[in-house]
């Protein structure tokens, strides 16, 4: 049997007559870029969050940038954010020509420790970045107390949190503006390069909206550095008809978390990813175990030999890539997350997996831990 890491295809098929007519419609409109169907996208996906507004962007990278740009935030300044997730978070600060400071992650949700970001704050300090890792949302209470209390911006990364929830609240509406990436294997995915940010605060939309078209408050007239960021409409009109089946797919994907959990939970070789206090608030965009003792290059071999595709969500630190040396961290620095780094493992997880995929994922897995 072959169970992919991720089926694109099987999406796409499934929506193909619908997203031909969208595309269709985009044509007939000639509407390219922003216009009609990026607008009905941004207010169906601003409902959908349940905020006042979102600004459709490029790309989730872009969407960062211009959250940190809106909020002020540049040269001299600190952000705090976490060691362990995709690189693009911390290229956002580096863009804005801030510095990333790096805290470790929880055990639980592998996501910002809070109780470590209050120590980080210094006077430079403007911004805490959280990323909700893995489609599960970083521990925000404390963190929104932390912000209050120093007059910080708090900025979600909810690249891989679309769906999620935190004590009811979706992702990305919980701090002061909220970035989301819609590359296609996202748990909203485009057909292309797509992000967006959601935001309660009319003045930072308004800012995003200004930056991603050469920073226009009227034609031709030019306020600030600007950008082109703008949302294409293909892109839009593609996500207005996906949003509609997000629900039934993050359905899904807890659904498929719960049976690696019934049929993996035994095996002690194998640490499975632990959910949040309301387990239908986790989106389960990748689903994550640890090694304990076993060496992740074999068992990826052997799953691999028997069809399964795995992937490793991320195997070297953000402060340990060679674009960040130059911020002097070291080994010792993140025990969490160097430790997570180092055995975590991707099993299969998106929608249109069946229960034999699953089933037959977790026999191998079993066995390939075994030896
Ligand atoms: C995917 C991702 C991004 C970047 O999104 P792009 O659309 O690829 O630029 C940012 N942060 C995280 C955590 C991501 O997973």
């Amino acid at each position: 049997m072959q169970v992919p890491f991720l089926d694109l295809k099987a999406q796409t098929r499934s929506l193909w007559s619908e997203l031909q007519e969208a595309i269709a419609a985009v044509l007939g409109d000639a509407a390219y870029i922003l216009g009609p169907h990026v607008a009905k996208f941004e207010s169906a996906f601003a409902e959908y969050v349940g905020v006042k507004h979102c600004v459709g962007l490029n790309n989730g990278t872009s969407a960062l940038q211009m959250a940190l740009l809106a909020c002020g935030i540049g040269p001299g300044d600190e952000v705090i954010t976490t060691p362990h997730t995709w690189i693009s978070t911390s290229w956002a600060v580096s863009y804005v020509g801030a510095t990333p400071v790096y805290v470790d992650i929880d055990r639980a949700g592998y996501n910002l420790d809070p109780a470590l970001v209050e120590a980080a704050v210094t006077k430079r300090t403007k911004a805490i970045l959280p990323v909700h890792l893995y489609g599960r949302v970083a521990d925000m209470d404390p963190l929104l107390k932390l912000a209050d209390r120093h007059e910080l911006a708090l900025i979600e990364d909810a690249a891989q949190a679309h769906a999620a929830r935190y004590r009811g609240k979706a992702a990305g509406g919980i701090g002061r503006i909220g970035c989301f990436s819609f590359y296609p294997g996202k748990n909203l995915g485009a057909i292309g390069e797509a992000g967006a940010v959601v935001t309660n605060d009319d003045a930072l939309a308004e800012k995003v909206r200004i930056l991603r078209d050469h920073a226009q408050d009227g034609r031709h007239h030019h306020v600030t550095i600007g950008f082109n960021t703008r949302m294409e409409g293909l892109q839009g009109a593609a996500l207005s008809v996906k949003l509609k089946y997000l629900d039934d797919w993050t359905a899904a994907r807890r659904r498929h978390a719960a049976r690696y959990r019934e049929l993996l939970g035994d095996v002690a070789a194998v640490q499975l990813p632990a959910s949040p206090a309301d387990a239908a608030e986790h989106a389960w965009h990748l689903y994550v175990v640890l090694l304990k003792d076993a060496d992740r290059r074999q068992v990826q071999a052997r799953l691999a030999e028997r069809g399964v595709a795995t992937a490793v969500h991320y195997p070297t630190l953000v402060p340990f890539q060679p674009a960040y040396a130059h911020l002097g961290y070291k080994p010792g620095d993140f025990p969490v997350a160097e430790s997570v780094a180092g055995r975590c493992l991707s099993l299969p997880m998106f929608p249109e997996l069946t229960e034999e995929q699953i089933q037959f994922t977790a026999a191998a897995l079993r066995d390939a831990v075994a030896g």
